[in-house]
């Protein structure tokens, strides 16, 4: 009901949801009927080629597949680009000039795919072999054959690692230039191709592929499609996207383990004492107590406030969905609580539970903490907050094992260690290419697009800027419920089908 009304509203002042459908957009939809069969069997084929980006044999073959598919369509100056340091990830690079253009866009993917354990995944399906499923698992959706000649049922999803993160990207893009080609649709922009081959492994070598390839690589704007569209349903732009790093606490009890029925009572508990310190790290409310944790916050812009108060409500669908009744941070909405750092426990390890119980005191006890970061926040700043927290705690801090000296002086002992980082990235939504990039998208729906200032993931989108001085903005088509990174990734083919004409109007953007 919610949605409805703020649609309601959305769509009284945003006169041209009415252009929606434009002959364009028809043609696109027309070629993809056409052709969903080679497009789709296409798309599996490329499924079935395991793209870990440790695995080099297998990533190599992914690149090829992606160069060939490219030369298939025509496009320009295919190649891998190569980061200095090792050859095992490269990108695949292609280009398409068109006379008399004057803006250059870089439409961005990736190909390599988080890790499996094919053990979890669901009876009937195998991340390397691409299953068609009536509807969604969840939903009670069953495996069934990918139709010949019949028309495929858009709600029917692929279930295969890389189906949305992020082959579907690398494919829509490819084919909504190809609808472009075969329907005699003119592209308005230079179109660049860059399809990366280790983003789920951490796009350590992105930025020498950079450096290497700056002039290549100049453009206008990327525009990046990884990552789902709005939880309603909606297609939504997103200008930013949270920095990230982590910090990794342990704490010391006894130098061995101890009987609980002996010591209990007398040895310190080490997981007693690990909880104790990051309770004290939130508040009832969900807000963090760390002193200054909220102070270097860049306040949100005009537009981005608008933009946050349209996004549509799902937090009680998404609180249905996922099965509880209350938010950590009370009283403000899923958009607003991820435009805010945060403070997450990702793991907390000491002694053994179930089978591995035991009536034990552990001798130390490890939590992993997930920082989330926005505009203004700096990750190395973020992490020294949370050590001067654990120090005022009246914690003794070291980056390395307690010295037998240390353990007899000091009662209270945390070991902190530093993960590398990176900053949030935030393209500014009232810059005209940013304009240009929400009409494009507005032309291909008649329903509300939903503009994020800032995306509650994070993507090493600060190489971008440093490295090419380049602006983002990220376009993604998944549904949400894709379960990408986890077992049983999946696509459904209507987000699929959208995503080739959301690209095909990024490209002939106006
Ligand atoms: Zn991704």
């Amino acid at each position: 009901m919610i949605k409805k009304i703020i649609f309601m509203s959305v769509a009284i002042c945003c006169t041209h949801f009415l252009l929606a459908q434009t002959p364009q957009l028809l043609k696109v939809r027309k070629h993809f009927e056409n052709n969903q069969h080679a497009i789709i069997n296409e798309f599996v084929s490329f499924l079935s080629i395991p793209n870990i980006a440790s695995d080099s044999p297998n990533i190599r073959k992914n690149a090829e597949f992606i160069m060939s598919a490219m030369s298939n369509r025509g496009i320009q100056n295919v190649q891998l680009l190569f980061p200095t340091t090792t050859k095992a990830v490269p990108a695949v690079y292609g280009e398409v000039i068109i006379p008399g253009a004057t803006q250059t866009i870089i439409f961005y993917a990736h190909y390599d795919g988080q890790p499996v354990i094919p053990a979890q995944w669901a009876k009937g399906l195998s991340p390397f072999t691409p299953v068609l499923m009536s509807e969604s698992m969840e939903k009670g959706g069953s495996i069934i054959n990918f139709p010949t000649t019949q028309a495929y049922d858009l709600q029917n999803r692929i279930y295969a690692r890389g189906a949305s993160d992020d082959k579907a990207g690398v494919m829509a893009i490819l084919n909504a230039y190809d609808a472009l080609m075969k329907t005699g649709l003119k592209p308005t922009v230079n179109i660049k191709f860059f399809f990366e081959g280790e983003e789920e492994a951490g796009s350590d070598h992105l930025h020498e592929i950079f450096q290497n390839y700056s002039s290549l690589l100049k453009s206008d704007l990327w525009i990046i499609c990884d990552g789902p569209v709005h939880q309603s349903g909606f297609k939504q732009v997103v200008f930013g996207v949270r920095g990230d790093a982590h910090v990794d606490i342990t704490v010391y009890g006894s130098k061995r383990p101890l009987h609980s029925g002996h010591y209990g009572n007398w040895a310190p508990s080490p997981p007693m004492m690990l909880v104790k310190l990051l309770a004290s790290m939130k508040d009832e409310n969900g807000k963090v107590t760390i002193k200054g944790f909220y102070d270097d916050v860049i306040p949100l812009t005009a537009a981005e406030k608008k933009a946050l108060a349209l996004v549509p409500l799902v937090d009680v669908q998404m609180k249905k969905e996922l099965g509880f009744p209350e938010q950590e941070m009370k009283g403000i909405s899923l958009a607003e609580a991820i435009s805010l750092p945060s403070l997450n426990i990702n793991g907390i390890q000491s002694g053994g539970v179930g089978k591995n119980a035991s009536n034990v005191i552990t001798t130390s006890a490890t939590a992993v903490l997930d920082l989330r970061l926005v505009a203004g926040n700096d990750y190395q700043r973020q992490q020294q907050k949370v050590i001067a927290h654990i120090k005022a705690q009246g914690y003794y801090v070291i980056d390395r094992e307690p010295t037998e000296e240390e353990r007899s002086k000091y009662s209270k002992i945390a070991k902190v260690t530093l993960s590398s980082g990176y900053n949030a990235q935030k393209t500014q939504m009232d810059l005209p290419i940013a304009q240009k990039v929400i009409a494009a998208v507005q032309s291909t729906t008649s329903e509300q697009v939903v503009l994020i200032p800032t995306a509650g993931g994070s993507l090493p989108l600060y190489v971008f800027e440093k490295y090419l001085n380049a602006k983002t903005i990220s376009v993604p088509i998944a549904n949400h419920d894709n379960n990408q990174h986890a077992e049983n990734e999946n696509i459904r083919l209507l987000n699929f089908r959208n995503g080739i004409e959301t690209f095909a109007a990024l490209m002939m953007m106006k």
